[in-house]
């Protein structure tokens, strides 16, 4: 499971149209990566994806079911916020800037969600939130604040932190590119594991060794337009 099929999708900010019919279909454990240059709508079209944004015309499904709707009749109706938010955990996303809890450890940060959501009880979470920190190499910082932290160690706590909710889909919006050049393999290599264990990624980033080698499929996004779509080698290696 972790289909995501986009559908005609647009998408503007006052006068700025930042997304002009964008389709895009990601099969379940397919790593899909997305580049262009900066603001031709990358960031935008992954948080369409989970609903962080809403769009102008076209529609966003995961596994046949929209993240901010469902159909009644025939017809679409908006969510109340407490459903959006619990469809939203289906699509986990890891920013840019880490976006930890700074006064919560390492292990917190990532038993937090799955407790507040009443997925699981606090001793199970904090098993399993060990076991996430481990598959990322970080079980023996569980108890350190993110200020203790290098960069690529902050963002690996924050990708256990994604994967504490199991989401079918994980977004990553250029995971490295808040990181010291030295640090960038490291968030990388735990990105590669996930994307060889079969979980649905869609990551957006200018490291284009690493989409290359990673990505079954790239996506060249132009003035919030698919331009290229097609293997790393069809994208990639033009005359
Ligand atoms: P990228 O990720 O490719 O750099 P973005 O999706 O961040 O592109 O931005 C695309 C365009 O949308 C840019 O022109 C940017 O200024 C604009 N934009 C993004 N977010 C907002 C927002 N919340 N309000 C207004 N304009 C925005
Ligand atoms: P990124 O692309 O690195 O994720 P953002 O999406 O935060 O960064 O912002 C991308 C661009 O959108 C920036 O140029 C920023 O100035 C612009 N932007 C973001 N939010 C707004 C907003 N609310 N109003 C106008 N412009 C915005």
């Amino acid at each position: 499971l972790g289909q995501v099929v986009v559908e005609n999708v647009w998408k503007s900010y006052g006068q700025t149209l930042v997304l002009r019919g964008v389709s895009l279909t990601v099969d379940p454990g397919e790593v899909v990566g997305i580049i262009g240059p900066s603001g031709s709508g990358k960031s935008t079209l992954l948080r369409t994806i989970n609903h962080l944004e809403t769009v102008d015309r076209g529609s966003v499904t995961v596994d046949g079911t929209y993240i901010g709707y469902e159909r009644k009749g025939g017809r679409l109706h908006e969510l109340p916020e407490r459903d959006v938010l619990k469809r939203r955990t289906e699509v986990g996303l890891v920013f840019q800037n880490f976006n930890l809890f700074p006064h919560l450890t390492a292990l917190q940060n990532v038993t937090e969600a799955p407790v507040d959501l009443g997925r699981v009880a606090k001793t199970q979470a904090r098993i399993e939130a060990l076991q996430l920190l481990e598959r990322v190499g970080l079980a023996d910082h569980a108890g350190h604040y993110p200020r203790q932290l290098s960069g690529g160690e902050q963002q690996r706590v924050a990708i256990a932190r994604a994967l504490a909710l199991h989401p079918k889909v994980l977004l990553f919006d250029e995971p490295t590119s808040a990181l010291d050049p030295e640090l960038v393999g490291e968030v990388e290599d735990v990105i590669r594991d996930l994307a060889h264990e079969g979980t649905t990624l869609i990551i957006v980033t200018h490291e284009i060794g690493f989409v290359r080698e990673i990505s079954d499929r790239i996506v060249f996004l132009d003035h919030g337009e698919v331009l290229e779509e097609g293997t790393p080698e069809q994208v990639l290696d033009h005359p």
